[in-house]
């Protein structure tokens, strides 16, 4: 039997993992490999809260190999020459991965594979992680999408799952292999265990996965499209940092969830659909509009006249502390448990870009640093959906109002009461704009701040005229 190395990467799971498959049916004996390159990666170079959580999903993924007789294989250096001196090892005559779709991913992989192919080896990519890869849909003039409601059209009619694979319960493995390093000496785990509340929420890795689908079958599923706006319930998957490491495959998802028509209603079972093409849709931007990382996809906006942050401002809306309840629940929740409801991370987002007028990419910044699900594609899709620069996106002059907002999605005051216990007190309306009640707020929440960073009315107005004067001047 010849020997294939599987590179993994973000697609830490077992389970209809078609670069372990095509091993598997080539004949191969298989010797998995994770190779850490965080310089290799660039600008997807993960944050802190991602590195918490991959240090969990290796080590899930280690167990299930040895499980079947394997092991993972872990070592630290440039990809390419990692990959080609283990090949040598190991006596290995091909190299098989899953693909990704960040720009300086792809330049990375395609210099890796041109690398092994001139060393001889053979060198294979696959799709594990989307429904459509980025140049699969096209618009009728064959270029790109920019807006999502055709985009998704054009996947409702081309999508065609195929039934997934389940891996063997032994894979095949050489005698020899290089035993690569413990995974605790990758460092990927905070040395300060910053991270300890985030694992009653989460349970990285594929076991983990398969129960967050199972749960978000039996319970968010059945009222998906009314509960999915409520960050007082939890009315959706949580499913975003399992697909983001490719815990599970997108499409064993899609099938799960489309196997329950006549169990739950259709309403929330495309509108749980749609949501996992929007996650198609950011990487189809992403990889046509690379630039996107860091400018705007709309160039109108080159010229907006964005704030500097003043550290003190900015340390407030990162910390939770801007007297904007909903803001403040949406950001501490974050920093407790590494994910922020989507609904919340949109009013977050609103506050920081148009009423403190603060660039998008600070924004960014921060949630990649902070955020267990973090991806590139989503996170500047999201981001620049919400600042108005992006694809599809709200026109500016709509400016979120934080405190309809709370009004509407958290009615009962339940969230801001679970992240801000000190204005529990309140009854609600007040909650939500404690300000408007100064002694009160004062007498029940001493330390929480009487005013709101940026009056939320002056705030709005300062963005139109900034809008309007960027409208004239260009
Ligand atoms: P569900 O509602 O259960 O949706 C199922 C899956 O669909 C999600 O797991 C996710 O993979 C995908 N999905 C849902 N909504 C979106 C969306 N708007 N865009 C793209 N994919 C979506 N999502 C990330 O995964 N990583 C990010 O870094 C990220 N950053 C964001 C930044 C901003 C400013 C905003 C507004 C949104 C961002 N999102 C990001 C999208 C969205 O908030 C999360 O995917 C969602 O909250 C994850 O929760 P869930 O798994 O319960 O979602």
């Amino acid at each position: 039997m010849t020997v294939a190395l599987v590179w993994f990467r973000n697609d830490l799971r077992l389970d209809d993992n078609p670069a372990l498959r095509a091993a598997l049916d080539g004949g191969f004996e298989v010797v998995p490999v994770y190779v850490h390159d965080p310089d290799g990666e660039g600008l997807s170079r993960p944050g802190a809260a991602s590195d918490a959580w991959r240090a969990r999903s290796l080590a899930a993924l280690d167990d299930e190999l040895r499980r079947r007789g394997a092991a993972l294989h872990a070592f630290a250096g440039h990809a390419a020459p990692t990959l080609a001196a283990v090949a040598a090892a190991c006596g290995a005559s091909a190299v098989f991965w899953n693909r990704r779709y960040e720009p300086d991913i792809e330049a990375r992989d395609a210099r890796v594979k041109r690398e092994l192919r001139e060393q001889g080896l053979q060198a294979e990519s696959f799709n594990g992680s989307l429904l459509f890869e980025p140049w699969t849909l096209r618009t009728g003039k064959g270029g790109p999408y920019k807006v999502f409601t055709p985009f998704y059209r054009a996947a409702l009619t081309r999508w065609a799952p195929e039934a997934p694979w389940e891996a063997p319960e032994r894979l095949p493995v050489p005698e020899e292999a290089p035993h690569g390093l413990d995974l605790a000496h990758l460092r990927l785990a905070p040395k300060r265990g910053w991270d300890g509340g985030f694992w009653s929420m989460w349970t990285p890795g594929e076991a983990g996965a398969l129960e967050a689908l199972e749960a978000h079958l039996d319970s968010a599923l059945h009222d998906y499209a009314n509960g999915r706006d409520r960050p007082d319930r939890a009315g959706t998957s949580r499913l975003s940092p399992h697909l983001h490491f490719g815990e599970i495959a997108v499409s064993r998802v899609a099938l799960a969830v489309e196997a329950q028509r006549g169990r739950i209603a259709d309403t929330h079972i495309d509108a749980f659909l749609r949501q996992l093409v929007w996650r198609d849709f950011a990487a189809h931007l992403l990889h046509h509009f690379p630039h996107t990382v860091h400018s705007n996809l709309d160039a109108r906006f080159d010229g907006f006249d964005w704030a500097s942050p003043n550290r003190t401002t900015l340390e407030s809306w990162r910390r939770g502390r801007t007297g904007v309840p909903i803001v403040d629940a949406g950001m501490r929740e974050l920093w407790c448990t590494g994910w922020m409801h989507n609904r919340v991370r949109m009013i977050v987002a609103s506050y920081l870009c148009k009423h403190m007028r603060v660039h998008w990419r600070v924004g960014a910044d921060w949630f990649a640093q902070t955020l267990v699900d973090a991806d590139l594609a989503n996170n500047v899709m999201g981001w620049q959906w919400v600042a108005g620069t992006g694809a599809d996106a709200a026109p500016y002059f709509r400016i979120f109002n934080p405190v309809t907002q709370a009004e509407r999605f958290d009615p009962h005051g339940d969230y801001v009461a679970q992240w801000l216990p000190e204005l529990a007190p309140l009854p609600v309306p007040l909650r939500h704009a404690p300000w408007r009640d100064p002694q009160r707020l004062a007498a029940v929440a001493p330390s929480y701040p009487l005013q709101p960073l940026v009056d939320l009315a002056r705030g709005r107005d300062d963005a139109l005229l900034a809008y309007r004067r960027m409208r004239n001047d260009a």
